[in-house]
């Protein structure tokens, strides 16, 4: 203290003298993350004790929900979108430049927050049959939001669709302030970059390049791509498994080749409804970012929404861990996987978003938890729909 003070008395005298404080905050520490964007990335790789110790296998699970804009591993696809069109001239900091999206979630929140610290405006589309917290929680960060009556991918009036018509009514009409971007997070590779330039790295880094399986769902596709296109090279033996819930196309494709499976009768296909609780993951079409990295994909795991519910109970009962379905999904395959290699081997997966997003749906069915834990993580994994 003596000395800042003597170096704080020369300073006020002496304007060419820098005050401790002032040399501090020149030089950068990278103990002070810089604004909302600093504390993207970096996520913690959890060890699940519960799911490690019940297949012998180490289940490690990169908590993407600690990501401190949206809460998500949309933050980092959200800042590479929005750094992508700034690089390319589309966006202009602190402009009040738009930024149009059709999102039924986690990305429009990402968006709406990173937005509001680079002086964007996000307009987000979304459909009407969503849990009204999401739209409210996207009000409250600033975004205009536009619920659309949910339809089929296409027709005009579908969310993503909408969207990108607003972008281009936008760019068109000379009344309004700024320019206007299409986010576009199914087909935009900034997306897949994201996760090849931030979570693959990381998990690379965090395991020294010791793992034997990732096991991620697929909503856009941008995170099993990134990382696949990114740890497969370095880790040759490195099985990549996709987590897809029940009603998703994308199991078939990567098992057989096509959207449906060829046995199933006509009547039962849906073709572009993804029947199932779980949130964020599971798509009947093929976008651009899953097919970046499609070929990287060793297998698929199908699974139920009784074994997500089942296993979303019991990552709180045993390990305290809250999260939403996608990630309930995640492990549930993770531990497929583990079965499948048998004992002695490590399995990253991801733990997308909080178990808060996802109150009043998917925890709503969950139920409370508490009382007798009754279920084994064999029945688990027996649980078919
Ligand atoms: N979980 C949640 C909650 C999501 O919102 C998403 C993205 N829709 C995913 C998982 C899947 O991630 P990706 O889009 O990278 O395939």
């Amino acid at each position: 203290f003596r000395q800042y003070r003597r170096e704080r008395t020369i300073s006020l005298t002496d304007n060419t003298v820098k005050s401790a404080t002032e040399k501090a905050i020149e030089s950068s520490s990278d103990k002070i993350l810089d604004g909302i964007e600093g504390c993207i990335g970096n996520t913690p790789l959890i060890r699940i004790r519960s799911l490690s110790d019940a297949t012998g296998c180490e289940i490690l699970a990169k908590a993407e929900f600690l990501n401190g804009a949206g809460n998500s591993p949309k933050d980092r696809v959200a800042l590479s979108i929005i750094k992508a069109a700034e690089e390319e001239g589309h966006l202009t900091p602190h402009s009040g430049d738009m930024i149009y999206e059709g999102t039924v979630g986690s990305t429009g929140i990402s968006l709406a927050a990173i937005c509001r610290a680079r002086g964007y405006l996000a307009h987000i589309c979304m459909p009407d049959d969503q849990a009204t917290e999401k739209s409210d929680l996207l009000l409250r960060l600033g975004a205009e939001v536009e619920r659309v009556r949910p339809a089929p991918i296409v027709d005009q009036d579908q969310f993503v669709n909408k969207a990108r018509n607003r972008a281009l009514e936008h760019t068109v009409d000379p009344s309004k302030p700024g320019r206007g971007i299409f986010a576009d997070q199914f087909e935009n590779e900034a997306n897949w970059q994201a996760h090849f330039n931030g979570t693959g790295p990381e998990i690379y880094d965090q395991t020294s390049g010791h793992l034997d399986a990732f096991v991620s769902g697929a909503g856009t596709g941008g995170t099993i791509s990134g990382v696949a296109l990114f740890l497969k090279p370095r880790i040759p033996d490195l099985k990549i498994i996709l987590a897809d819930p029940q009603g998703s196309g994308l199991f078939n494709k990567v098992k057989y080749g096509v959207m449906f499976d060829p046995k199933e009768r006509e009547g039962t296909r849906r073709r572009h409804q993804v029947d199932t609780i779980v949130e964020g993951i599971g798509i009947n079409r093929v976008t651009n970012n899953f097919e970046a990295g499609r070929e990287l994909i060793d297998d698929a795991v199908r699974v139920t929404d009784e074994q997500a519910i089942a296993m979303a109970r019991w990552l709180v009962e045993k390990d305290g861990i809250f999260v939403g379905s996608s990630s309930a999904a995640n492990c549930v395959a993770a531990v497929q996987v583990a079965k499948q290699l048998g004992p002695r081997h490590r399995i990253v997966t991801i733990l997308c978003d909080s178990g808060t997003r996802h109150l009043s749906k998917f925890w709503t069915k969950a139920g409370i938890i508490g009382g007798k834990d009754d279920v084994t993580m064999d029945e688990i994994l027996s649980m078919y729909a």
